[in-house]
């Protein structure tokens, strides 16, 4: 059981880290699309022909609002926004294309939104095949897409298995009536399993459910069902999520309940605890932050190989130099750089119409950004992190200075060049990976866009 003082000290808003430097300190002064393009064509010529690239798709549409939702989407019924939006997609991947020296080879592809299953599975092919025809494909290719359980049919299913698609995530997040109603999100248990089973009886070799804690209306009671609900299921994979409540930035649609309806920190922390005690008892693995799975998914395996990756879609079994994202409010990351798209259609159109890419912000890392983001990225994903003594020891004192007061807490072991995250420092490895977070220290503080770390 967690100690409730180091929750209290340690229960600050700080980032997920699925970047460094994290979006609020990018130094957009430094940053202009022209930079963008330059460091991405260096980094392709380096990367392409010995590992491919990760293509993210932004598919934003939804036919109806969840209010926990802190995702890019526009809520429509209308369907005829689908080939519109896939049409510009297509230009603005011949956008890059008409930059890239050679034939990009595609190994990673993630669809994401908004509901990707918005699209019907016919335009969906329309699109990937055409994304397709201008690019070859990586012999160990790894294709997967977000279904909603609610709209995800077996002809989506069928239709992404036979381009290349073996692993798909369902949004369960709690399967209690009262939060479901709370959160707007109505999802039966039989949705989920039916579209669970049809995934597998396809062939899909990774399927992963999503759930979330710290829900309005959640309580120890409601986690527990919604575990062994999702025990029955068996999925490969488990993301269990911190839900995380910055109304301030994502306004109205996470207005849907009263502040007094979140469970408090301390619970929130328990509801974890218990949900990842009975995971690992049902046989799962905690990776990394949040993430659990089975011993057969490549999520585990990789993390057994250090191979595993953080990027902005989460945890990735593999990962690639460039990762370009296509889509409204994307974001692309070439290793030196990253660059985000637009955030509304509007503009989307705008700028890709006018042949421009559609990049309104990113940033240039520099070499202690480099170092930096090797740590915190070793830290989520490996719990541990190793340096050459004299370099972090002369050069960062600031940083040590800081690990030394987790190690006195008890939750890392400080060496000469490494630092290990003990179990006891698991629950605090956001407030571990800040101690590194240099752009942090040195600039003016944005809790505001932070969600809370315990
Ligand atoms: S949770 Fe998914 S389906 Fe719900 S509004 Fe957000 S993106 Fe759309």
């Amino acid at each position: 059981m967690l100690n409730n003082t180091l929750i209290q000290k340690y229960n600050v808003p700080g980032p997920r880290y699925t970047s460094y430097p994290t979006v609020p300190y990018w130094d957009e002064k430094n940053f202009s699309t022209e930079k963008w393009i330059d460091t991405l064509q260096k980094s392709f010529k380096e990367s392409n022909s010995k590992e491919g690239i990760s293509l993210y798709l932004h598919l934003p549409f939804c036919e109806s609002l969840c209010t926990f939702c802190a995702c890019n989407k526009r809520i429509t019924k209308q369907h005829n926004v689908e080939l519109v939006y896939i049409e510009t997609l297509l230009k603005e991947w011949q956008l890059y294309l008409n930059v890239l020296s050679e034939k990009p080879i595609i190994r990673e592809l993630h669809l994401g939104g908004g509901t990707p299953s918005f699209f019907s599975p016919k335009n969906l092919i329309y699109l990937l095949e055409n994304i397709f025809s201008k690019a070859e494909i990586h012999p160990n290719k790894e294709f997967s897409f977000e279904g909603h359980p609610n709209n995800t049919t077996r002809e989506h299913l069928q239709a992404l298995y036979n381009l290349g698609f073996k692993r798909v995530s369902f949004g369960v997040q709690d399967y209690d009536i009262r939060v479901q109603k709370a959160i707007h999100r109505i999802q039966p248990f039989e949705n989920v399993k039916k579209v669970t089973e049809i995934a597998r009886e396809i062939g899909y070799e990774s399927i992963s459910h999503d759930l979330v804690f710290g829900l309005p209306f959640q309580d120890l009671n409601k986690v527990i069902h919604t575990i062994k609900k999702t025990e029955f299921l068996q999925p490969d994979r488990i993301a269990f999520y911190s839900y995380a409540h910055v109304p301030w930035i994502k306004g109205v649609g996470q207005r849907g309940f009263k502040e007094e309806d979140l469970p408090s920190g301390e619970i929130k922390r328990e509801l974890y605890e218990k949900g990842k005690e009975l995971l690992e008892k049902m046989g799962y693995f905690e990776i990394g932050m949040d993430h659990f799975s089975l011993k057969s998914d490549s999520l585990y395996q990789s993390m057994l190989n250090k191979k595993i990756h953080r990027n902005f879609m989460g945890y990735t079994s593999s990962s690639t130099q460039v990762m370009i994202g296509l889509g409204v409010s994307s974001i692309s990351d070439n290793w030196y750089a990253f660059a985000q798209n637009v955030k509304t259609i509007e503009e989307y159109y705008q700028k890709v119409n006018d042949h421009e890419l559609p990049v309104f912000r990113g940033h240039i890392l520099n070499a202690e950004d480099l170092f930096i983001r090797r740590h915190i990225l070793n830290l989520m994903c490996l719990l541990e992190t190793r340096w050459e003594n004299e370099i972090i020891f002369t050069n960062y004192p600031e940083i040590i200075e800081r690990l030394k007061e987790f190690e006195a807490d008890g939750l890392i072991e400080l060496n000469e060049n490494s630092l290990i995250i003990k179990e006891e420092g698991r629950s605090f490895i956001r407030n571990i990976c800040m101690a590194f977070d240099l752009r942090m220290m040195k600039n003016a503080p944005q809790t505001k866009l932070f969600s809370m770390t315990v």
